[in-house]
């Protein structure tokens, strides 16, 4: 498992690992202009309108697929259907519930699954996704999947807009039986270049953990290291184990069923690849900077070596949390 490698200080040169994921941001516009999003909503679509050479790739890769928006386009649909078209095993999508529904039935159920991002109650999802009726377009869409019989996952990004009535969104999602995915808004610098205040010291930090600790079983998934260090004293406590489902994270199982994922950077820099709408695959993002072509050739010089210091700085701070 790459994971191993992460932690034994192996993983060699990520431009020769083959992605496990590929995230595909292939759409450049987006309805909502929520206040926790890095990306640019004014970039020019290139308009590919063939999906089938990536399809095939990403399937020799036998890599999944996330469809992470921003809208389901048409040209969205094509790009989907090529992928299920070319017998890509997992083909994932995540929506914001305005155009899930543009996905024809026969589409819909050929997905290995579906999630909705939801970010709290109403008021505060509507705030932090800067749109009125935000959440209510959002939370239709999850009780229509429901009553056509999938089980679709509430996506949701926890931060100090929407963290004062938390626990009041819990209880929503378990009386209606929908799981939960969530991560905590970031502190990428884009992020904050955006005027959005994330958890960026240790007490505010710990506070939203030990919120998400104390609720309902969810998904938790870490993702910012600053948010690892802060942490440090909690996480050395609970069980690591690597994470078997795709191999490329630390996983700790608490007793209320609340699962917590840890994916390295370092590592999610060989096993992950965004596809875009130019059709190019790129670096996953850092610190919420983009735009790094994937293709050889196009690495910038020194590339392994940056990630070997980001491997090292990652380390630096995981190695006392799990006794190394
Ligand atoms: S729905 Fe996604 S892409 Fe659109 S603004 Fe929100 S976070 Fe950004």
């Amino acid at each position: 498992m790459l994971v191993h490698r992460w932690l034994n200080g192996t993983l060699g040169d990520p431009a020769e690992m083959t992605p496990l994921r590929v995230v595909a941001t292939i759409v450049a516009v987006c309805n909502l202009s929520c206040r926790h999003c890095f990306w640019h909503h004014d970039l020019e679509e290139v308009p590919v309108t063939d999906w089938k050479k990536q399809a095939q790739l990403i399937k020799s890769w036998q890599a999944g697929v996330d469809y992470a928006g921003r809208m389901v386009t048409p040209k969205g649909l094509v790009f989907i259907n090529a992928c299920l078209k070319a017998g890509v095993k997992k083909v994932r999508v995540t929506d914001h519930g305005y155009t899930i529904f543009n996905l024809p039935a026969e589409t819909l159920a050929r997905l290995d699954h579906v999630s909705i991002s939801l970010d709290g109650v109403e008021e505060d999802h509507d705030r932090q996704r800067n749109k009125v009726g935000a959440f209510q377009k959002a939370w239709s869409a999850i009780l229509k999947l429901k009553n056509m019989g999938y089980d679709p996952i509430a996506s949701s990004c926890l931060s100090p807009m929407n963290i004062g009535h938390w626990a009041e969104f819990e209880q929503i999602l378990v009386d209606y039986d929908v799981p939960l995915s969530v991560a905590m808004i970031s502190t990428a610098e884009a992020v904050v270049e955006r005027g959005v205040v994330g958890f960026d010291d240790k007490a505010s930090c710990w506070r939203a953990f030990e919120t998400l600790l104390s609720g309902v079983p969810k998904i938790v998934n870490l993702y910012d290291l600053d948010h690892v260090r802060y942490l440090a004293p909690i996480l050395k406590d609970l069980p690591w184990v690597p994470d078997q489902v795709e191999g490329d994270g630390l996983l700790a199982k608490l007793p209320s069923g609340t699962e917590i994922i840890y994916r390295p950077q370092s590592l999610l820099w060989g096993a992950e690849l965004n596809l875009r709408w130019d059709g190019e695959f790129y670096l996953p993002t850092l610190n919420g900077k983009t735009g790094i072509n994937a293709r050889p050739g196009f690495l910038p010089a020194g590339y392994a070596e940056m990630v070997k210091n980001l491997h090292e700085q990652e380390m630096g701070v995981w190695s006392p949390i799990l006794g190394l």
